[in-house]
């Protein structure tokens, strides 16, 4: 059914062995608590498989962006989490790596778990440093990723340790490079990409990626404005980043490509990134001083969610406006409503347009979720993801 080519943790002889599972538990804290444990849920069906088959979990992953041992990024709210989640304590190691570790690992009985400190306590994670890799494998006999959206980074805890022991995919991880890779390379057409956003610079590997297999490419977010400068046109005071040369060179390929990259045609203004700021409908593109766009229009957002609801498959990624602003949400809105209730296949990956689907309610109402949103755009792009290169093939493991 698919052209996942990785050795799949199914198919691994686990039971009585101990496992290095990375998961990407890098959820939103607040007050010392997960605020957020989407990411935690995810990982719950590799976690449970390892336990069913009697394995015992020496699990990992990052916490945001400590700079070294950071008391406030501590995995031991996730733990804890987890533990609520599993109906069971989830011990938290004292470190990463080292003796003491090494002793709690070798104490695990099967079905037992261990988290680990976040792996960015050390310093060697993002180098991918080869002492902390071998530290890490010295941990278990087998290595499982799930961490799908950590994947695009060539870690110590995704890559480094993947070739020092017979790695695995996890099922969610899996699951994410089935279904994106089925929307870049086998979509039901005609395929619909509505693209927003902050920036043009992050999301144009993939635009070209879609000039030559999208039927229609919607843009909208903030980045619609290195398009409108690339046509010449006032943006006033929108936010722009330095990608009109790219928005330039996009606009040309789609012409040669015959692809259609939608624009917006009219939009919401505002005076400031600010809820209570002064509001105006503009119908037209064009942004007077003093103004910034801060959302597609109406007959923009009408005209999106048509295409949406005509598409054999749709991918969305990126708020169409700064949807986090209430008076502003209305675009981003309509397009969620519509990916929702499109009869086609439908695929949403970033994490601003996650949370906005969960605002209104509507994830239950998409085909598949995705929780890697930098290494969702990556393998959009066509890019080897590093964490997943470095997985065994399958025909290694069932050969
Ligand atoms: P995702 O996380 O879904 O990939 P991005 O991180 O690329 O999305 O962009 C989300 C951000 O873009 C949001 O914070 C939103 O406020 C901002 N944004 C979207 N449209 C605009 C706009 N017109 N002006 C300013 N900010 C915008
Ligand atoms: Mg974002």
């Amino acid at each position: 059914m698919s052209t996942f080519t990785k050795a799949s943790v199914r198919d691994a002889h686990i039971a009585d062995r101990r496992v290095l599972l990375r998961a990407d538990l890098n959820v939103p804290l607040q007050g010392g608590e997960v605020e957020d444990d989407t990411r935690i849920r995810a990982a719950l069906p590799t976690i449970e498989l390892l336990a069913e088959r009697r394995a015992a979990t020496v699990l990992c992953s990052h916490l945001g962006r400590p700079g070294g041992v950071d008391p406030d990024l501590s995995m031991a709210p996730v733990a804890r989490r987890l533990g609520e989640l599993i109906g069971a304590e989830v011990p938290l190691a004292p470190a990463v790596v080292g003796d003491d570790v090494l002793s709690l690992a070798e104490g695990l009985e099967p079905r037992g778990i261990l988290c680990l400190e976040n792996t960015r306590f050390e310093p060697g994670e993002t180098s991918n440093d080869p002492g902390l890799a071998d530290a890490l494998a010295a941990l278990a006999g087998l290595y499982v990723n799930d961490a799908f959206a950590a994947s695009h980074r060539a870690h110590a805890s995704t890559e480094g340790v993947a070739h020092r022991l017979p790695a695995y995919a996890g099922l969610l991880l899996e699951r994410e490079v089935v279904e994106l890779t089925a929307v870049r390379d086998d979509p039901v057409p005609p395929l619909v990409v509505a693209l927003g956003g902050a920036k043009v610079s992050d999301k144009i590997g993939a635009i070209e990626r879609f000039l030559a297999t999208a039927e229609r490419i919607l843009i909208g977010g903030a980045m619609c404005f290195s398009f409108f400068r690339a046509q010449g046109r006032p943006t006033g005071d929108s936010l722009l980043d330095d990608g009109v040369e790219l928005a330039r060179r996009a606009l040309e390929r789609a012409t040669a490509l015959d692809c259609e990259l939608r624009l917006p045609v009219d939009l919401v203004l505002g005076r400031s990134f600010a809820a209570d700021t002064e509001r105006r409908d503009r119908d037209g593109v064009d942004v007077p001083d003093g103004w910034m766009g801060l959302d597609i229009g109406p007959r923009t957002a009408a005209s999106y969610a048509e295409a949406i609801s005509a598409a054999g498959t749709v991918f969305w990624n990126g708020p169409m406006g700064a949807f986090e602003l209430a008076p502003f949400a209305g675009g981003t809105r309509a397009v969620a409503e519509a990916v929702a209730a499109a009869p086609g296949r439908t695929v949403v990956g970033g994490g601003d347009s996650i949370a906005a689907l969960n605002e209104f309610g509507l994830a239950d109402d998409v085909d598949w979720v995705s929780t890697g949103g930098g290494a969702s755009l990556e393998l959009m792009e066509g890019r080897a993801l590093p964490g997943v290169e470095a997985l065994l093939d399958a025909t290694e493991v069932r050969a």
